[in-house]
């Protein structure tokens, strides 16, 4: 039983602060660990250095004086005394302290400025030995403090302790000897010492990838049990003579690609699929391939593409690549002429259509296929679960295989999507050149202004990046618009500015699309519309203003637009943020070209979230493990996992199971 936060008897003001932190009841509040410890350590005057942090009790012996500085900066002194000595306190930005009595006992934490000068960082009412050792820090918010933090959690914990369960079945708590769940929450809230912290951080990070396996599998066996269908008739060789077609010979891994999205075809199992790899490995051509064998089986495929740009030209290279077949390829968007949409939608419920190519606008009700069999997706982070439902609903037990251009190391791709089956493609196409990247730290075109112009000299292109359409209050990154009527002033007479962004219209766009690709314009400044699928050869160097702003794959997709052909590409990455956690980000871009490396950075720094997007939405949040770096506990609840699952029948195992299928209900009910 989960105890309410009133039952803890916690204070309602305090309540309505912790329900703003979305915390409601005991189990919230206690999940809700510190993101650092403090240790404080009791040193003897003789002993003070120079900058070192002191802690020490003593009596105030004058009142405290204020000095204004510009804006609202305040400056505090005043004296104290103890056994030691008289000290002179200097507190910054305080001036509320003058409530202070003399004669009263303070606690000051500072750092020693020698000469029995100290520069207070925090001082309080109570006794020194009531906080020395180690303090947690919890991240706060809307005004509480962190004596605020530790005195909810302990009428929390002292409150709600009995009636603290064990998740973890016993076998494993004896395995590991993990603590109880009561243990470990009291030792990461309230510890002695380090190892009271690291025991506790050790039992909670088990239990959490132990549910995050266990919700994955149960997602498995959910679509496993519904999912059996006929498997889809067609031969090998015939798919794979198509291949040897193909203008050049396949790579190991997309041999290995298409080998397993065939056998999948195949089975009756419905498949499941992603398939990984950096940006142009050549995942289209495998799926391609699929796509054929599919309609060798008597039935339909789709590739679904998240922008009418990428749409059309998979489109158009679907028809290069398949050109010795007599199939019929169509594309759909919604821009498209009304009259060629009917005709479509016609031939396509006459099964006159084997593979159709389109935008969001598949999804739609009026799109009817005669025999849908298999649906492929490019980007899996732009599609929600939702969307990719419907369109399979358009079938029957229609096979699924997702391409991701994000990819992550192999290990951590079977953690993260253990409920889909994997395909990684890791060799490249061999030739090809890695685009040239420099960090630039200052957020304007003057610093690039002689190399653009020795660019456009030689009669090459260049994209412009921005992260914002327009000037907006609350946003301050350089816009299309401004950036846009600047260089149109700047290189008058010299260069043609192109404007692209997605509030234009399909027709707008498409004309632009043409010039630049027609060399009518040189300079195309745009939002990240160009991230997939412009195939601009001759446009050969990139700015991207705000770098800071763009996640890392994202960046590493976007520059990828300027390796088109056999000229060395250029990139530039301007960027104004002081800040070294974001240049250190961005100089991984500067170094490596691996989208592996890349994405592997961007997971470590800003966790699965942002990076896979929706389509881990629902399943737990890892608040202590991480995903880089927790590999062996990984591997081992892994393992317990199938065990569990194993041995469902056993009392703690049940209860186990309930209570995350119970958490992950949202989760599960969307992903059938
Ligand atoms: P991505 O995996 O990023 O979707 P694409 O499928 O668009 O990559 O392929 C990128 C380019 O590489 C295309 O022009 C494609 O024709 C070409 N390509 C694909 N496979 C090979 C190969 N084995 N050898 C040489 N070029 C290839
Ligand atoms: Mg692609």
């Amino acid at each position: 039983m989960v105890l309410s936060l009133k039952a803890c008897k916690i204070p309602p003001k305090k309540i309505e602060i912790l329900n703003q932190m979305s915390l409601y009841d005991a189990e919230d509040l206690l999940s809700y660990y510190p993101f650092r410890y403090e240790q404080l350590e009791l040193k003897e005057y003789d002993h003070w250095q120079i900058k070192d942090k002191v802690v020490f009790e003593a009596r105030v012996i004058t009142y405290p004086k204020s000095i204004r500085f510009k804006g609202s900066r305040t400056m505090t002194k005043f004296q104290v005394e103890n056994e030691d000595d008289v000290f002179d306190i200097t507190l910054f930005n305080r001036p509320w302290i003058n409530k202070m009595e003399l004669g009263q006992v303070i606690t000051i934490i500072g750092k020693y400025e020698g000469n029995r000068k100290v520069t207070a960082i925090q001082y309080n009412f109570r006794p020194l030995n009531e906080q020395l050792g180690i303090q947690p820090v919890y991240p706060l918010k809307y005004g509480l403090t962190q004596k605020n933090m530790q005195d909810v959690l302990r009428r929390c914990f002292d409150n709600s302790k009995a009636t603290i369960e064990n998740d973890v079945p016993s076998k494993y708590r004896e395995r590991y000897r993990l603590l109880d769940k009561k243990d470990a929450y009291e030792k990461i809230h309230f510890p002695e010492n380090a190892t009271d912290v690291s025991l506790a951080i050790r039992t909670l990070k088990y239990e959490e990838f132990l549910k995050f396996h266990l919700a994955i599998q149960l997602i498995r066996k959910q679509n496993e049990k519904v999912e059996h269908k006929q498997g889809k008739n067609f031969n090998f060789d015939d798919v794979f003579v198509l291949a040897n077609h193909l203008p050049f010979p396949l790579t190991k891994d997309q041999v290995k690609a298409v080998n397993d999205v065939l056998e999948d075809l195949q089975s009756d199992h419905v498949m499941y699929r992603l398939i990984q790899g950096d940006v142009g490995c050549g995942k289209t051509v495998v799926a391609a391939l699929g796509m054929v064998a599919c309609s060798y089986s008597k039935k339909q495929a789709a590739l679904l593409a998240p922008t009418e740009i990428l749409a059309k030209q998979h489109y158009l290279s679907l028809k290069d690549l398949l050109r010795s077949t007599d199939l019929k390829i169509e594309v759909l968007y919604s821009a498209l002429p009304t009259i060629k949409k009917k005709e479509i939608l016609e031939n396509l419920k006459e099964g006159k259509i084997d593979i159709l190519v389109g935008t969001h606008s598949l999804i739609q009700a009026d799109v009817v296929f005669k025999d849908l069999g298999f649906v492929v997706a490019d980007e899996q982070h732009r599609f929600g679960v939702e969307q990719r439902r419907k369109l399979l609903d358009k079938g029957d037990k229609v096979d699924f295989l997702l391409m991701s251009a994000t990819p992550i190391p192999r290990t951590l791709a079977n953690t993260l999507y253990g409920d889909m089956d994997v395909t990684t493609i890791e060799t490249m196409p061999s030739g090809r050149k890695e685009v040239k990247t420099v960090l630039i730290e200052e957020n304007s075109f003057r610093s690039v202004l002689s190399d653009v112009k020795e660019i456009l000299q030689e009669g090459r292109q260049i994209y412009v990046v921005c992260s914002a359409i327009e000037e907006s209050e609350n946003f301050s990154a350089r816009n299309v618009v401004d950036i846009y009527e600047n260089l149109q002033k700047q290189f008058k007479g010299i260069a043609t500015v192109g404007i692209l962004h997605g509030k234009m219209s399909s027709d707008e766009k498409e004309q632009v699309m043409q010039d630049f690709k027609k060399n009518k314009i040189q300079i195309l400044v745009s939002t990240t519309v160009i991230e997939v699928g412009i195939n601009v050869v001759n446009a050969t160097c990139m700015i991207i203003y705000d770098a800071h702003r763009f996640g890392l794959s994202q960046l590493h997709q976007l520059r990828g637009r300027v390796q088109r052909g056999s000229h060395q590409g250029i990139c530039y990455l301007l960027t104004d943020s002081k800040e070294q956690e974001s240049l250190e980000r961005l100089n991984v871009l500067v170094k490596s070209n691996n989208g592996f490396e890349i994405s592997f950075e961007d997971l470590r720094l800003r966790g699965p979230g942002d990076i896979l997007g929706t389509r881990q939405s629902g399943l737990p949040a890892f608040l202590l493990g991480n995903l880089v770096e927790d590999t062996k506990i990984i591997e081992t609840t892994r393992k317990d996992v199938q065990e569990i699952l194993d041995e469902s029948t056993n009392i703690e195992n049940e209860r186990l199971i309930k209570k995350v299928l119970l958490i992950n209900e949202n989760a599960l009910s969307t992903m059938d």
